[in-house]
């Protein structure tokens, strides 16, 4: 069962109204997704009077999540107010944002080609990737539903809400254990459940029992709601376990079918393998940048707003660069006469 495909319409709609790049030209840079990461590399390169496009498909991750956590003066903000707050910032520095999926990304005469669902082909110096990330949920009967509420998967998000409630961790795999023992900070009231990833090995059962976590291992046949609030999880024989909220692992799917059809280089991840980047977001095509969950597993809001910034700088110091040296050529051109 994977997370539901919804989409974002933000509320200002409104097209920037100043562009003044004729169609058919290239773009200095196109940002293939409108997240925390995108909007935020696109602010800063709009604001440095780069010709930017976003093209967005308007599927924040976490857009299941009424509200988000840990992110700095945005504490408890919904996260689709964040998209939106971004969208309406970057529209007023002149970027362009439009609502498209891109279906197909290629190298062009220098530059990159970008296919959206419609057809429409838009082309780039330079391409920044932000296209984030897919939950693959478990497929237990309710679990979908309460995704982002009562169901939820990052102790750094949610954990801090969960303090002193019955706490249950659906663990998807056995190195999974570790998510129980990130719980126990917040609540002494935790059950661990084993039904997906089979039995735990001895020493981590000892362990988390030694920590007071109680191990369930029947088998869970469904999320039990109450008035649309998760009350427990009731297991095959009918029992009810009551709870309050769910730590689930669902799979993390990375979003990166516009950097493999370009050829980047992947690295294996403890989630998988995921499109390998340097520290300014570079993959290992030249020109091509990728930041957020479409490359990082780990890149919560702030993370993801801070490597978008990171690849932005950068982009930015290439074009500066470049600029430079085509000014100097110039130069030399008027001196030889
Ligand atoms: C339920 C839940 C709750 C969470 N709570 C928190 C929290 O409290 N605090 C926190 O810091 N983090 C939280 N996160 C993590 C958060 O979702 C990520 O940190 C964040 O979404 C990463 O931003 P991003 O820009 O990389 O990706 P996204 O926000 O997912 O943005 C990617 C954008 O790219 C678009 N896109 C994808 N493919 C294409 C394509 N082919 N063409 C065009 N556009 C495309 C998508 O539609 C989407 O709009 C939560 C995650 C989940 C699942």
């Amino acid at each position: 069962m994977t997370s539901d495909s919804s989409t974002f319409s933000p509320t200002d709609t409104a097209r920037s109204s100043s562009t003044t790049i004729p169609s058919g030209d290239r773009w200095d840079v196109i940002i293939i997704g409108g997240g925390a990461a995108g909007l935020s590399a696109a602010l800063i390169l709009a604001r440095a009077r780069r010709r930017v496009l976003v093209l967005d498909g308007g599927q924040p991750r976490n857009r299941f999540a009424p509200h988000m956590h840990g992110v700095l003066s945005r504490d408890g903000y919904s996260p689709l107010d964040l998209v939106n707050d971004g969208y309406r910032e970057v529209r007023s520095a002149n970027g362009v944002i439009r609502t498209a999926r891109v279906v197909e990304t290629r190298s062009s005469d220098g530059g990159f080609d970008v296919v959206t669902e419609s057809g429409a082909v838009e082309s780039a110096h330079r391409l920044i990737v932000a296209t984030g990330a897919r939950d693959v949920l478990p497929s237990i009967p309710g679990l979908s539903e309460q995704w982002g509420r009562g169901v939820v998967a990052c102790p750094y998000c949610d954990g801090y809400e969960a303090k002193g409630r019955a706490v249950g961790v659906l663990l998807g795999s056995a190195a999974g254990v570790h998510k129980a023992h990130m719980i126990l900070p917040y609540s002494p009231d935790v059950t661990v459940f084993t039904a997906l990833s089979g039995p735990l090995p001895v020493d981590d059962r000892r362990l988390l029992e030694h920590r007071g976590v109680r191990l369930e291992d029947r088998a869970v046949s469904r999320v039990v709601v109450d008035a649309d609030r998760l009350t427990g999880l009731a297991l095959d024989d009918g029992t009810v376990v009551p709870l309050d909220v769910v730590f689930a692992e669902p799979a993390f799917a990375p979003l990166d079918d516009p950097l493999r059809q370009l050829g980047a280089d992947r690295v294996d991840t403890p989630m998988g393998q995921c499109v390998e980047v340097d520290a300014f977001g570079r993959t290992s095509v030249a020109g091509v940048w990728a930041v957020g969950n479409a490359v990082n597993p780990g890149a919560l809001v702030p993370i993801a707003m801070g490597a978008g910034a990171t690849a932005a700088l950068t982009v930015n110091g290439e074009i500066i660069a470049e600029e430079v040296a085509t000014a100097s050529a110039a130069l030399a051109e008027v001196r030889r006469g």
